[in-house]
């Protein structure tokens, strides 16, 4: 067992941490602010290799392993929340493609993805169906050579900005997994399009939309993998990079709220001595550190079994994923309690990090569905 990450994964590390401090934080706290999609910084990301880094080489990527890709998905998540959301989506849609695609939709989509040229989104939830993705009611018709694809999606990360959509929607008559297909729909398909754009708490520069399909038609080529009826497997395995994702972006998130309160402890005084001093602080930087540490090497581990086609996988991804958005948000809370009435500020970034650690005890499956995962493992 080895701890530590190996040379190349370090120097990927560093060039990671200098992009994201130079390119991504100074954005950041007015993306969120203004709603500025951060298709800019995407393209550096591309420009750097790292929207293909998992990619395999054969179709155009860097072909390295998941633990690197969290390695930076954390710096990442650490200066900016909306770009990291859009990387996080886009490389589970590129694992998708490579893993259940068929030749003629990896040989099609997968170089583009990999090199930023279009942006991929995930399109699971409806409105009366969300931790419970099996009761959606999109169908996609089989017609003469295509699919007609009918019914409403929502909360669409990337909704409106992405260029390649994966579409879950019911191809049988059987209820529940068993009938539903995945589909790759264009941004620009005929019967696709936009709708409500969500005003939320935070996370506001990327995109969350609602996606309306009226008769919109795709080839029987865009059926992914080539047959009806495995959409909620294959969307299932590819959930389980959604997790380390997400679980880095919230290590990301937590270390830097960290990192801000600490340097603050350090200079503000109060009763002639600065904060930090006083134990009653001491103590809550002892537990936040701990707990950032544990999400870190969780997450690592989930990676690591990733790699290794190991079937612990599922759980290991699930509970890094519940441990790590747990402890951003515990962490973040913390690091605004140690501002005072500055953290409550929005000259500080501490309120902006709260607010984004909360989202992420929501997406890629609830925390409670996190559980019941780890349960039925268990
Ligand atoms: C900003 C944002 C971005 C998103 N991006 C995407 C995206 O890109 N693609 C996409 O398809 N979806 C996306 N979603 C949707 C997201 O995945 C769902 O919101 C989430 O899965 C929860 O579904 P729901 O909101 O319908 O809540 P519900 O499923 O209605 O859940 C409500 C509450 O009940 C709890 N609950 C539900 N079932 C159980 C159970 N069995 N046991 C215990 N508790 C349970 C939940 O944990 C939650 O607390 C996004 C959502 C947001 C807010």
């Amino acid at each position: 067992m080895d701890f530590e990450l190996s040379e190349e994964q370090k120097s990927i590390q560093e060039m990671a941490r200098k992009f994201a401090e130079a390119k991504l934080k100074p954005l950041a706290g007015e993306a969120d602010e203004k709603e500025i999609f951060p298709r800019a910084q995407f393209e550096k990301m591309a420009a750097l290799g790292f929207t293909g880094i998992t990619c395999s080489q054969e179709y155009g990527g860097l072909g390295l392993d998941h633990v690197t890709y969290i390695v930076v998905m954390e710096e990442i998540g650490k200066a900016c929340l909306a770009t990291a959301g859009t990387y996080s989506v886009h490389q589970t849609v590129q694992y998708y493609f490579e893993k259940f695609g068929t030749e003629e939709q990896k040989e099609k989509y997968l170089p583009v993805l990999a090199k930023g040229e279009k942006i991929g989104a995930l399109v699971l939830t409806e409105p009366g169906a969300g931790s419970d993705v099996a009761s959606l009611t999109t169908t996609a018709e089989k017609k003469d050579g295509f699919y007609s694809i009918n019914g409403n999606k929502v909360f669409i990360t990337t909704g409106g900005e992405a260029d390649l959509y994966i579409v879950l929607a019911r191809t049988g008559k059987e209820a529940g997994a068993k009938g539903i297909s995945a589909f790759v729909v264009d941004k620009d398909a005929v019967g696709f399009s936009i709708g409500k754009k969500e005003k939320k708490m935070g996370y506001g520069g990327s995109p969350t939309t609602e996606l309306l399909f009226t008769d919109c038609n795709v080839s029987t080529k865009d059926l992914l993998g080539g047959r009806e009826g495995q959409g909620m497997a294959q969307m299932l395995s590819a959930l389980d990079i959604g997790r380390i994702s997400i679980g880095s972006i919230a290590v990301g998130i937590a270390q830097a709220a960290f990192e801000e309160a600490l340097a603050y402890s350090k200079e503000r005084i109060q009763f002639e001595k600065p904060i930090f001093t006083f134990q009653g602080i001491q103590w809550m930087f002892a537990d936040m550190a701990t707990k950032i540490e544990a999400a870190r090497l969780l997450c690592y581990q989930a990676a690591y079994s990733i790699d290794q086609d190991n079937p612990l996988s599922i759980k290991q991804a699930s509970m890094a994923k519940l441990m790590a958005t747990d402890v951003a948000m515990s962490v973040t809370t913390d690091a605004v309690q140690i501002l005072g009435g500055y953290g409550y500020m929005k000259d500080y970034s501490v309120e902006r990090h709260m607010r984004d650690a909360k989202i992420l005890q929501i997406v890629e499956g609830t925390n409670q569905i996190q559980r019941v995962v780890i349960a039925r493992c268990l």
